[in-house]
């Protein structure tokens, strides 16, 4: 479904990615893992063209694309197939929780209104906020307006969603209704490729779990492997430390 080869990403002289390589199948849900300043979000950008690469290979499905060189005519048919999830919500202000949700359809997949709106709801309600419809974001808490950030990428019925840190900016009480929405939205068989720095989560509901560090995957396997029994002498350090 989604593999990528050899990215590398520096920004200035700081090299953050050396080569990673990633492979996710269908149904996956794969959770990086890492220190701070691994590059975990930088490969997310990357992959999502949010970050032009270096140097990398990616295959979408049947689509072959260099990461570094693609087409805009690529990113937009790749941006098709992938929604993002990000730690700040990055919802319009000045739109309502539905007008969100429904703005990437009717924009970028030119899905006529009223469908759109249909479409929105029903991605609102999944996700818990049926009640919600028309409150602006300043009218949500944290947990709800990544809720409707959730519900924006489940809206587009990509093939991955790709969280980063999701959670990461949410008050501790809000942090369950979250990872509770993911939790689910895993369970219906999405495939997930998410930065997290929630155990719980890894441990739960991954399949897979990747531990990066100095811009490099050093290690990965099921949860079970990882958690409890790590090969590599710097994922048992980090993992004694946030466990
Ligand atoms: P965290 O868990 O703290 O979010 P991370 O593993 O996701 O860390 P990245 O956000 O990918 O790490 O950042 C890796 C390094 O790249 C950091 O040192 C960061 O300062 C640097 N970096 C990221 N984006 C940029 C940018 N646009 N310009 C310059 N440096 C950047």
């Amino acid at each position: 479904m989604l593999e990528i080869r050899n990215v590398h990403k520096a920004f200035g002289k700081n090299e953050i990615l050396k080569g990673v390589d990633l492979k996710i199948e269908k149904g996956d849900v794969v959770v990086i893992l890492g220190p701070s300043g691994s590059g975990k979000t930088t490969l997310l950008r990357c992959i999502n063209f949010l970050e032009k690469a270096d140097q990398g290979q990616a295959t979408f499905g049947d689509t072959e694309v260099n990461l570094k060189a693609a087409s805009k005519k690529q990113i937009h048919g790749i941006r098709q197939k992938i929604a993002f999830v990000f730690q700040n919500y990055n919802l319009f202000n000045n739109k309502t929780a539905l007008e969100n949700v429904t703005e990437g359809l009717i924009v970028g997949r030119k899905v006529p209104k009223k469908e759109a709106n249909e479409m929105g709801k029903a991605a609102l309600d999944k996700v818990g906020l049926s009640k919600k419809y028309n409150a602006y974001p300043s009218q949500l808490s944290g947990g709800q307006q990544q809720r409707v950030g959730i519900a924006r990428a489940v809206a587009l019925n990509p093939d991955i969603i790709l969280f980063d840190e999701p959670t990461s900016s949410l008050d501790p009480e809000l942090v369950g209704e979250v990872l509770t929405v993911m939790k689910d939205i895993a369970k219906e068989g999405t495939t997930m490729l998410v930065v997290t720095h929630e155990m719980s989560f890894a441990k739960d509901v991954a399949n897979k779990v990747i531990f990066m560090d100095g811009g490099v995957i050093v290690e990965e396997g099921t949860p079970k492997e990882i958690f409890t029994n790590p090969k590599e002498e710097r994922t048992q350090q980090f993992l004694k430390r946030v466990l």
